[in-house]
């Protein structure tokens, strides 16, 4: 059921119960910015998931009120977590959905990352 992204930010998202430790999840990257680990459900060869640490629901709010440090810090991260994965040489692609009309599933915001083969055309 894809989220209302005018709802404030879900301390009980499943995501912030990860962040927190909470709940156990496949740990790719951490740093003070963002933390990364594998998608339970993965839709292609690699495909992990990075969130950044603040409480943001989505994109839209990240780019709206994050500080300069969180989002250079979180754009940095995913780049790392691709080179980590070894998915620089043949590219891959990163996605983030946002509110209803994106198919948000999690309110916590989180940049897709996928891999391993090629992709295919994007499908909207
Ligand atoms: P969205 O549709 O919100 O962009 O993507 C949410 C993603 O989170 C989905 O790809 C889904 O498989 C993944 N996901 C949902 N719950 C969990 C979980 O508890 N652990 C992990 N690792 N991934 C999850």
């Amino acid at each position: 059921m894809p989220i209302d992204p005018t709802l404030p930010y879900d301390d009980d998202n499943i995501f912030a119960k990860i962040l927190r430790g909470e709940i156990p999840s496949n740990k790719v990257y951490e740093d003070d910015w963002a933390f990364a680990f594998e998608d339970i459900n993965p839709q292609a060869e690699v495909h992990t998931l990075v969130i950044p640490k603040g409480q943001y629901v989505s994109w839209d709010d990240f780019s709206a009120k994050a500080t300069a440090e969180e989002i250079a810090g979180f754009v940095r991260a995913v780049g790392e977590v691709a080179r980590m994965k070894g998915l620089v040489e043949h590219g891959y692609r990163m996605m983030a959905n946002i509110g209803a009309h994106g198919g948000q599933e999690v309110p916590h915001l989180h940049v897709h990352i996928f891999g391993g083969h090629p992709l295919g055309p994007m499908i909207a």
